[in-house]
């Protein structure tokens, strides 16, 4: 599983923040966060962090989950 930020982010940065692999940082649009899905572990402490519920588990990187 890796973490997945979606458009209801705020940019609060909590997530950046509190990521143990400092996997989260801005996006390049610069109107919400983005996870590099190289680097997150799917550890989950981001998706309980997020005040606004906008980090989702994505699945997609799994076999028989496309
Ligand atoms: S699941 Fe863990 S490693 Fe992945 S982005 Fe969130 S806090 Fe970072
Ligand atoms: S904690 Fe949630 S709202 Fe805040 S920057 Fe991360 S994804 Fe966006």
């Amino acid at each position: 599983m890796k973490a997945k930020i979606t458009n209801s982010c705020i940019c609060c940065g909590t997530c950046a923040s509190i990521c143990p692999m400092g996997a989260i940082a801005m996006a390049a649009t610069g109107d919400k966060y983005e996870v590099d899905p190289n680097k997150c572990i799917g550890c989950g402490a981001c998706i309980n962090a997020c005040p606004v519920e906008a980090i989702v588990e994505d699945h997609s990187d799994e076999k028989g989950n496309q």
